[in-house]
């Protein structure tokens, strides 16, 4: 079963004969990406230009154009396909499974000519990510130590929303994190019923309405540049601000703000800084999950 897997020192993950995932590699005529993060994107261009099929869902696919905005990913070669779909290749089956990271990301099964399935998981959570069942495993390892473990005894989710509601009485409230991370906190706010506005610079703007495209129910939306959007900032008006983690310096210095970052292990929030404190909400699985998701794939060969 030797070389069922491979990942490249490009950082592409090769499963079975043709299968290229998150990076571009000369010898495979497919492509995959398995979601819109930068560091899956690699060598996208070229895939593009050089590939017979790169192969992604729908929402990776609206989701990488518009954060990437000269990135075309309208070229017939590009196919997206739903989760669960197989598409047969030679004698290979190929699918795109969810997983739970940001919208659109996927877990990738090939099923080559023997029978024998090799999957990669892409990023994840273990808690909303269908394990795959496979022989050969190829799994991410972000927080691959046993010191990244995340055994808090409180609802992260829970405590942010109350966080978020406990401040707006002073008014608004600065939320910092990255494209992705910060829609799923707004569906977090909603889904608490949190209704007042969410106001955010143009990018987080556009990236949140693709996120609604495909189904997220995200409420009343204001662009910090538009009329009201700016007067409610201006007036620190009780709303939510949502602005990328590369804004933390430039806005809301005066404001309560929360930084949301995965890279957290300690305590599910700590202060670091006058009116500020950072949440470890994470979108990658800590140690136990990553352990956890092989011993239930139950695959015979594991690689990282
Ligand atoms: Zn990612």
């Amino acid at each position: 079963m030797a070389e069922r897997a491979l990942v490249t020192k490009n950082g592409a993950i090769l499963l079975g004969d043709n299968v290229a995932c998150d990076a571009f590699d000369a010898t495979r005529p497919l492509r995959v990406v398995t979601h819109a993060h930068a560091d899956h994107l690699c060598g996208l261009r070229k895939s593009v230009k050089c590939c017979e099929k790169v192969l992604m869902t729908k929402a990776t696919r609206d989701l990488a154009e518009t954060l990437n905005g000269n990135l075309k990913l309208r070229d017939k070669c590009v196919v997206t396909l739903d989760y669960g779909k197989v598409l047969k290749y030679d004698d290979e089956k190929i699918s795109l499974l969810k997983a739970d990271h940001i919208l659109g990301a996927s877990q990738v099964l090939v099923e080559d000519a023997g029978g024998i399935r090799i999957a990669w998981s892409g990023d994840f959570r273990l808690e909303g990510t269908p394990v795959v069942e496979s022989d050969v495993l190829v799994i991410e390892a972000t927080y691959g130590t046993p010191s990244c473990r995340r055994n808090f005894d409180v609802d992260v989710r829970e405590l942010l929303v109350s966080m978020v509601e406990r401040r707006l009485r002073g008014g608004t409230v600065y939320v910092f994190g990255y494209h992705g991370k910060l829609q799923e906190i707004m569906q977090i706010l909603r889904n608490a019923d949190v209704e007042v506005p969410f106001v955010m610079p143009e990018r987080v703007y556009e990236v949140t309405k693709v996120c609604e495209k495909h189904g997220m129910r995200l409420g009343c939306l204001s662009r910090s540049t538009d009329k009201e959007g700016h007067e409610l900032l201006d007036a620190n008006l009780p709303c939510v601000a949502f602005y990328h983690m590369n804004q933390r310096q430039h806005v809301g210095l005066r404001n309560a703000r929360i930084c949301v970052s995965g890279w957290e292990f300690q305590k599910p929030y700590r202060q670091i800084g006058d009116r500020e404190y950072l949440v470890a909400l994470s979108d990658h699985s800590d140690f136990d999950g990553l352990i956890e998701y092989v011993k239930r794939s139950r695959a015979k060969q594991v690689m990282k």
